[in-house]
């Protein structure tokens, strides 16, 4: 049989460590291609798993693979996604250390997918918990709801998550799934009132209007036709081939079932789902003195029903601003731009915060009921991290700026996990650690997070003179700020070479990946997220459940000025961080293949890219800095005994001694190899090769 590693020349290395030429990224690419033409989408740095986007079904997620997995060896079967579930969960059965799955790669790549199929190995493969056995299908049914609400058409991905999620599965002692937690990042909300060509707003829009009974439609005031709603004809592609939105949403309506949702709650659901469409419908028309009055009649009562709010009160709100000056209350009333404004920013509230909602009433779900027993405490987690990867498109703003920061931070944290993981090792094998030269990117981390000096503290400076700052006095002040760092840029700091390139409203950062220019235009507003003062009141007044415990009286009081966006994002990544740091880390880095959606389709330039924006060539540097090899002198001596005559058939003694005699007899030079405590260090993959090469003849 041709074995994995002497089959290299055809099918490349299965662990790109085994690379000779290990800085080349030419010969990083070259591998990945020759695996992909053959369908092995998996390839290992070292522990880290790679995986491209075959964009077809390829047979490899059954339960047969699963149990093919399952207590074996990584390095003993070919590079597979159930290999690193398999060791992680063993890891936190057998070490009982929390573990934590970081999955990353840029939208398209698989992350989604990788997180799904981590999530079913587990379901299939775990023994059920004694009691609470709902727990397993909650945790696989949160997904088609999470993924209505907070997933779109893209023109990147047809199924694109436009949130973050970390989640986390409980364990108990007898290695049984009885929990979960769920905490989400940043919904994309703008998508809620507005999107590019090409592109949906989030799938549960289409999936009501598809699938809903007629009664509910009747009872929501909607039309099954998408086209009659603003909020879902702005891309002008309400159906997409690769979905079929009345069969999820009879997934979705079962999904809520499983997750406890009574049936009064789905027609609460339902009934914001219905008044953000409707709320897209509002007109407005100027008066005599361009005041915005609302023309739309029939939307209004169908919003103030569903919502069960008062009819003028809500009338009032959306044309009129209310200001508490010098304690007395003002209404001052809107032009028809500023009515527009409200509304769609009221949309957004009303969608974003029931997403919020929702993960949080899934956590009830998920909730351990032994939360309270002893046993409780004997519990192990295992986290799973969906999360955007790094963003560069042709126009940057605010959001790509919260995502590439959020990638910093979790590429700082990866450096710090991989080094400390590596000099563990050899501390733990006795073998002397020789310091790894790498960049470190706590610099750009501090460029935008630090206290009174970083981006996101001078913009949240700017944010609080209302009136008075402009993005562009942001920006001003950021030159003045930071004009001196390494990694920042604007048109006014730019030498002529690179000026051409930087516009005048523009900043550059040169993030761990790569160079990327942001547009400050927004970034005020985008991280105010201004909801004016009596829609507020008027949506705390609502008789809809889900509403009132979305909307708090408590946010009403003048004292209390809510966090910014980029500060509560800011806030949520150092506590993920956090969660991370506790766990035993494994990386699953995902790529995709090419933008048009195809199987077999290379485009070596898109890949090249992502395996910057990765860090993978980096990854595969730390990862090499010593040795390219390790394996337990077990597994060494069974596999490799039959090339020496004291070794063959069998070596009586201890392991490590049996590998002492093996490699001497095969000649490795003292240079080439390290015996640790429990394994033998091979430097270079060439060694190994020629030893693997002597096996076949
Ligand atoms: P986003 O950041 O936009 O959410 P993502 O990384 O989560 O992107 P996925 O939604 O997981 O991307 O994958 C996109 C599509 O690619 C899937 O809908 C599926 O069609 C295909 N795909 C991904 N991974 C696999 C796989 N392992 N096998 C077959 N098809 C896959
Ligand atoms: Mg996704």
């Amino acid at each position: 049989m041709e074995s994995a590693l002497t089959a290299r020349d055809r099918v490349g290395v299965q662990d790109f460590v085994l690379l000779e030429n290990f800085t080349s990224e030419a010969a990083f690419i070259e591998n990945l291609r020759r695996r992909f033409r053959e369908n092995l989408i998996y390839t290992y740095i070292g522990p880290v798993l790679v995986s491209v986007n075959p964009y077809r079904d390829l047979q490899i997620y059954s339960r047969q693979h699963m149990e093919r997995y399952r207590g074996v060896s990584f390095y003993e079967v070919p590079p597979h996604l159930f290999a690193v579930a398999d060791t992680v969960y063993r890891a936190l059965r057998t070490e009982r250390r929390d573990q934590a799955v970081m999955i990353s790669g840029e939208s398209g790549a698989g992350k989604t997918e990788a997180t799904k199929r981590l999530l079913q190995f587990y379901a299939e493969t775990c023994p059920a918990p004694e009691r609470g056995g709902a727990v397993r299908d909650r945790l696989l049914q949160s997904n088609p709801v999470l993924e209505a609400f907070g997933n779109a058409k893209t023109l990147r991905n047809d199924n694109s998550s436009r949130f973050g999620k970390y989640m986390d599965v409980q364990f108990d002692f007898k290695g049984a799934p009885v929990g979960g937690h769920i905490l989400s990042y940043l919904l994309e909300k703008s998508r809620v009132v507005h999107q590019n060509h090409g592109e949906r707003n989030f799938h549960i829009f289409y999936q009501l209007l598809e699938g809903g009974e007629e009664e509910t439609l009747r009872r929501l005031g909607l039309e099954r036709n998408p086209q009659s709603y603003l909020y879902l004809v702005k891309g002008q592609c309400a159906k997409v081939s690769s979905i079929n939105d009345k069969s999820d949403w009879k997934v979705v309506r079962k999904a809520l079932m499983v997750i406890n949702f009574t049936e009064d709650e789905v027609e609460d659901l339902l009934s914001i789902v219905a008044s953000v469409l409707h709320l897209g419908n509002i007109h407005f028309a100027a008066n005599e003195e361009s005041n915005a009055q609302v023309t739309t009649e029939n939307q209004l009562k169908y919003l103030t029903r569903l919502l069960g709010v008062d009819g003028s009160t809500l009338r009032e709100a959306l044309t009129h601003r209310k200001i508490i000056a010098k304690g007395e209350e003002l209404l001052s009333p809107l032009n028809l731009e500023q009515a527009a404004y409200a509304r769609d920013a009221l949309a957004k509230a009303v969608y974003s915060r029931t997403f919020t909602w929702l993960v949080g009433k899934i956590n009830r779900s998920l909730a351990s009921k032994d939360a309270d027993s002893p046993s409780w405490r004997s519990t192990t987690v295992l986290g799973l991290l969906d999360i955007y990867g790094f963003e560069v498109f042709q126009h940057n703003s605010f959001e790509q700026f919260c995502i590439n920061y959020c990638n910093e931070k979790l590429q700082q944290l990866f450096i710090e996990l991989t080094l400390k993981s590596e000099q563990e090792e050899y501390e733990a094998e006795g073998i002397a650690w020789e310091p790894v030269q790498y960049f470190n990117n706590k610099i750009i981390c501090d460029l935008v997070e630090e206290k009174f000096k970083g981006i996101i503290s001078i913009l949240d400076e700017e944010c609080l003179r209302p009136g008075e700052a402009t993005d562009l006095t942001f920006l001003e002040k950021l030159e003045d700020t930071v004009k001196h760092h390494p990694h920042f840029l604007t048109h006014k700091l730019a030498d002529q070479r690179t000026r051409k390139s930087l516009g005048r409203g523009e900043f550059r950062l040169l993030h761990y990946a790569g160079e990327v220019t942001y547009s400050v235009t927004g970034f005020l507003d985008k991280n105010n997220d201004l909801l004016f003062r009596n829609l507020k009141e008027t949506m705390c007044s609502s008789d809809n459940p889900i509403m009132s415990q979305c909307f708090d009286r408590s946010e009403l009081s003048d004292k209390k000025r809510p966090e910014t966006v980029a500060t509560q994002f800011k806030m949520s990544l150092l506590q993920l961080v956090e969660i991370l740091q506790s766990k035993e880390p494994a990386y699953i880095r995902c790529i995709k293949p090419n933008d048009a959606k195809q199987p077999g389709r290379f485009d070596e330039v898109l890949i090249r890219h992502q395996v910057k924006y990765l860090g993978l060539m980096e990854n595969l540097r730390v990862r090499r800095a010593g040795f390219a090899y390790r394996r337990k002198y077990e597994a060494f001596l069974q596999r490799y005994k039959s090339l020496c005559p004291e070794t063959w058939p069998t070596w009586a003694g201890r392991p490590q001694d049996g590998v002492a005699v093996l490699v001497r007899h095969l000649g490795y030079k003292p240079e080439e190899y390290k015996m640790g405590r429990t394994k033998i260090f091979i430097r270079f993959p060439k060694t190994l090769f020629a030893t693997e090469d002597a096996l076949e003849v």
